[in-house]
């Protein structure tokens, strides 16, 4: 999975919450629920944060594209979204252009923004709501769990706001807010369904839309990770963690544990016209579908003196390991890749499975950003290179 950017955590959607289990007698409407409530509305009629997918006040919410925006956040800061949701919706304006469009050009548009299960899932779903609701988003929690890509968060997310439904959507910003405002002693994640059965209780029946999104901004912009602005807060009357003096003491969490390192090696095929070879990744799996170059497996036991076993295959190709690594740090572990070039005569055929594609039209292509950093770090370490090029 890609973190393709380094931003402000607190705009950062994180991996959403599942909806709230039921705890019983660990979780309940606040006394001053109601007063909170009433603030909160109040607070996000006047500082709402203003956002291409969010329908203006007296607008009716398009379902597409709040789906489509929520799909698009998720694990990712709404300013690197900001782009990519324009592009979308120029090429793709409603639910049927995307249902009828190629997985590639999708694929394509999604370039660079990371977790490509979501663009599959997109598309899929978009295919799955023609098919089975004429092309009409469903409005309850139960019938968008139903569709592919959309769990427990996106289909609260889509129901409270698109359609009003009283679902709280558990995202890393509500969690926090949550967490604070009832001080819960539990540790994240163990705590994570306390904390969706609180955020659950403070649901008011009128404007549940309003006060999922009220609940959003609120994390974004005054309940920050650190140094939350609670004498701004609409909220501070009713936090327990205010009152205990230590708001960024919460949410507790565990300590984290990160992946093990791999390693592997990356094969850059330059031909002297200028093209790059790439092949396909495989459709399921990690960056599944998206365009790579050949690579050996990632692995934490990378035999480096083996790599070169791995490389394509060219009669006479002369390959030169270039100096320094490519690193790129995955949600769930850290990879670095020794690069190893050849340059080409420009009439060279692709191998099988694999095509050229010109540098220049690289921006076009479904490439991860790993494999951009691969290619830009082949093409740097290559230039000058004489004869053979290895
Ligand atoms: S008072 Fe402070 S800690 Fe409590 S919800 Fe408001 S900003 Fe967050």
């Amino acid at each position: 999975m890609l973190r393709p950017m380094t931003v402000a955590a607190s705009n950062r959607r994180k991996k959403p919450a599942s909806r709230a289990a039921a705890v019983p007698g660990r979780c309940a409407a606040p006394r001053n629920g109601a007063h909170l409530a009433e603030a909160l509305l109040a607070w996000y009629d006047r500082h709402r944060r203003s956002l291409p997918w969010r329908a203006r006040p007296g607008e009716r919410p398009d379902p597409y594209r709040v789906w489509l925006s929520e799909i698009m956040l998720q694990q990712t800061t709404v300013a690197a979204v900001v782009p990519y949701y324009a592009r979308f919706l120029a090429r793709f304006p409603d639910l049927r252009r995307l249902a009828a469009a190629p997985l590639e050009d999708v694929l394509r548009l999604w370039a660079g923004l990371g977790y490509y299960a979501r663009a599959r899932n997109l598309h899929a779903c978009a295919e799955a709501v023609v098919a089975r609701h004429a092309g009409v988003f469903p409005d309850t929690v139960e019938a968008l769990r139903a569709l592919p890509g959309i769990g427990p968060y996106t289909a609260a997310a889509v129901a409270a706001i698109a359609f009003d439904r009283p679902a709280m959507p558990v995202d890393g910003n509500i969690e926090r807010v949550v967490a604070r405002l009832h001080a819960v002693a539990e540790e994240l994640p163990r705590g994570k369904a306390v904390v969706a059965c609180h955020a659950q209780a403070l649901m008011p029946a009128q404007r549940p839309g309003d006060f999922a999104q009220a609940m959003m901004d609120l994390g974004a912009t005054i309940c920050t990770p650190r140094a939350p602005a609670c004498g701004s807060c609409p909220c501070r009357d009713s936090c327990a963690a205010f009152a205990l003096g230590t708001p960024d003491g919460f949410p507790r969490k565990a300590a984290k544990t990160t992946g093990a390192l791999r390693r592997g090696a990356a094969f850059v095929v330059l031909r002297r016209d200028g093209r790059v070879l790439l092949r396909e990744r495989p459709p399921t799996g990690l960056l599944g579908g998206m365009s790579e170059v050949p690579t050996t497996a990632w692995s934490a036991d990378f035999d480096a003196s083996a790599a070169l076993a791995q490389a394509p295959r060219y009669r006479g190709a002369r390959w030169r390991r270039l100096s320094g690594t490519v690193t790129h740090t995955f949600t769930h572990f850290p990879l670095e890749l020794t690069v190893y070039a050849t340059r080409l005569p420009a009439d060279a055929a692709a191998l099988p499975d694999a095509r050229f594609v010109p540098l220049r039209d690289l921006a076009r292509e479904a490439l991860p950003n790993v494999m951009r950093k691969v290619i830009a770090h082949a093409v740097a370490g290559s230039a000058g290179a004489q004869g053979g090029g290895a």
